[in-house]
């Protein structure tokens, strides 16, 4: 049942079985699912985030900017002075959200291949001293790019901040220390790292954060607030048409997650694949956009070899092949990328550096 494989950001290659969870109908207020399916996804993210009752999730319909946007607009009261240090596009998205929502914020821009560090978010706090919150992007997919949310909590918590993180490409790929760092909202979504299709997204709060966005929201579909507290009250409820399918296959894809031995087991077979292809690649010539040190095992850029090079014969090439990679997203490089998460392994990687060759000598 599959066409090609997909070495993208999302949505990704899943499993059969994911695929196949989909081939039942489920009533939405039915035990079934609210009970059987809805909360033990609620439960599981817990534990595979290694969480206990101080946090809470909320799912929320759309895709993961939906989730950012309805966290952004819940959490930041007029009041409030949000501070957003980005370095890609989904940064910016942030930004752009802020803007929507007319939020009072201040935005600070870095170069693409440039990390977001403690130093820079502390020389932001000097400038924007008001500042009550702060976003960032763990994994930065636009180039593949890791920014170091560990060092810069320790910054969020000197300076008493509600700290909210977009990790949406690296949530159940790459283990993080949530209740550690003190993370007060992290966004993720169903057809990341956890191997689902997209459909929804989520967020795991500190219980009391969530509870203090009460009435904050202007927006009734995004009203995180609301959506939690008729999940909560309803036992997996949604608020409107929950994507039911989606649903039961993120329950699967969570169960996966756990057989593959969960989070840190996870990590390292895409660290492997991510290892592979590296590898793989500059023996055949091509050279990654970012330096080892700053890249993620979740997507890796890499440089056009040449000035004749053309992304879209090469990509055809390599769909002809069976695989399909992803267009680069910065502004002042040429660059495409490839994808290491989804139900895709480190053989995957070698047979595909195996294509590239040939394609190379077509
Ligand atoms: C995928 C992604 C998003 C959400 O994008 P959607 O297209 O709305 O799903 C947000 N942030 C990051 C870092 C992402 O990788």
């Amino acid at each position: 049942m599959r066409n090609y494989l997909l070495l993208t950001p999302g949505p990704l290659t899943t499993s059969q079985s994911v695929k196949e969870a989909m081939l039942q109908d489920w009533c939405t207020w039915d035990n079934d699912y609210n009970i059987g399916i809805v909360t033990e996804i609620r439960e599981s993210l817990l534990r595979a985030a290694g969480l206990d009752n101080e946090y809470t999730t909320v799912l929320l319909q759309g895709s993961g900017t939906y989730a950012v946007e309805a966290t952004l607009g819940c959490a930041v009261k007029p009041e409030d002075q949000l501070l957003i240090v980005a370095n890609g596009a989904y940064g910016a998205r942030m930004a752009e959200i802020a803007t929507y929502q007319g939020l009072n914020f201040n935005l600070v821009s870095l170069h693409e291949a440039e990390q977001v560090t403690p130093a820079v978010v502390e020389e932001a706090l000097k400038a924007y001293p008001g500042t009550t919150h702060l976003s960032v992007v763990h994994c930065e997919t636009t180039t593949g790019i890791i920014n170091p949310i560990e060092t810069i909590a320790a910054v969020a918590k000197a300076h008493n901040l509600t700290y909210i993180v977009d990790a949406m490409s690296s949530f159940g790929g790459i283990p993080i220390d949530i209740k550690g760092l003190g993370i007060d909202f992290l966004i993720s979504s169903a057809n990341k790292c956890i191997q689902g299709v997209p459909g929804f997204g989520f967020v795991i709060a500190r219980k009391d954060k969530l509870e203090a966005c009460k009435g904050v929201s202007k927006s009734l579909s995004l009203d995180l607030y609301a959506q939690w507290s008729e999940m909560e009250k309803g036992k997996g409820k949604w608020r409107f048409t929950s994507p039911t399918h989606v649903v039961r296959a993120f329950h699967q894809a969570l169960k996966e997650l756990e057989e593959e031995g969960g989070v840190e087991a996870r990590y390292n077979r895409y660290k492997t694949s991510h290892a592979t292809l590296v590898k793989g690649m500059r023996a055949l010539g091509y050279t990654t956009l970012l330096s080892d040190e700053k890249q993620s095992p979740i997507i890796t850029s890499f440089l056009y070899p040449n000035d004749d090079f053309c992304f879209a014969t090469f990509y055809e090439q390599l769909k002809q092949h069976g695989f399909v990679i992803y267009p680069g997203k910065i502004s002042d490089a040429n660059t495409f990328r490839i994808g290491n998460i989804g139900d895709v392994h480190p053989h995957d990687f070698e047979a595909l550096t195996q294509a590239v060759a040939s394609v190379l000598a077509e």
